[in-house]
């Protein structure tokens, strides 16, 4: 199916599901997660609009960085190692996966200004996730304050492989709620506003639960 084609149908599911919640569509990001496919198929979701691409491996986010530089904002959605910050940090836009202190350190050693970042929660506890466990985050957010490169803007998840929507709602609001916690303390390096959640089987449900930036691949793209 054509991008453009797909975009439509995801946007009218997005409408409907901010009708049902009162929200405004203006305020929901979608990110057109490119790493199953090729650079002419990423050529194709620029053309139809796509302005934000997410891509989980630093080799797959070089390609395309490479091929399509400033056409579109550059969001890094998988585990990044540390040996491999230093080729990708000022290159990218946005950092969905700080997970670590580590990281935190790296990052702050390597990049030349302000990086935007979301702390990763393992909301559902499925040990095959990564991200840190709920309890972690406001602690490791309150540390990390002395890396001045590192801005927090937000939280993100990916919620468990299972087929229960509620079960699925609730990992969502949890973050949702977690993120309502850290905004509360008011940490200037930590304005915490924006949850990023919601992939292509539960965007609507994480639309619902306030996801600003949805990150999506093979309902949009392929896979
Ligand atoms: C692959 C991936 C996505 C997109 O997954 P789809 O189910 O294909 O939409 C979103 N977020 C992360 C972190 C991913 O690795």
């Amino acid at each position: 199916m054509e991008v453009a084609v797909n975009l439509e149908i995801i946007q009218k599911k997005i409408g409907q599901a901010c009708a049902r919640s009162g929200r405004n569509p203006e305020d929901i990001k979608v990110i057109g997660v490119t790493k199953y496919v090729t650079i002419e198929r990423t050529k194709e979701a620029i053309d139809a609009g796509i302005k934000n691409l997410g891509e989980n491996r630093s080799e797959g986010f070089l390609e395309k960085y490479n091929h399509f530089g400033e056409q579109a904002k550059w969001h890094f959605i998988g585990t990044l190692q540390s040996r491999k910050v230093k080729e990708v940090i000022d290159k990218i836009d946005v950092l969905h996966s700080l997970d670590r202190i580590s990281l935190a350190k790296e990052i702050n050693k390597r990049a030349t200004g302000p990086v935007d970042c979301f702390v990763q929660v393992n909301v559902s506890g499925e040990d095959s996730k990564h991200g840190m466990e709920p309890e972690e985050v406001i602690p490791f957010i309150e540390k990390i304050e002395m890396y001045d490169h590192i801005r927090v803007i937000g939280l993100m998840t990916m919620a468990p492989h299972i087929d229960d929507p509620e079960q699925i709602r609730k990992v969502f609001r949890k973050l949702a709620a977690l993120r309502d916690s850290v905004r509360e303390k008011g940490w200037s390096h930590a304005p915490c506003e924006y949850l990023s959640m919601g992939m292509s089987n539960d965007y609507d449900i994480a639309i619902e639960e306030g996801a600003t930036h949805i990150r999506i691949g093979s309902k949009l793209v392929g896979s």
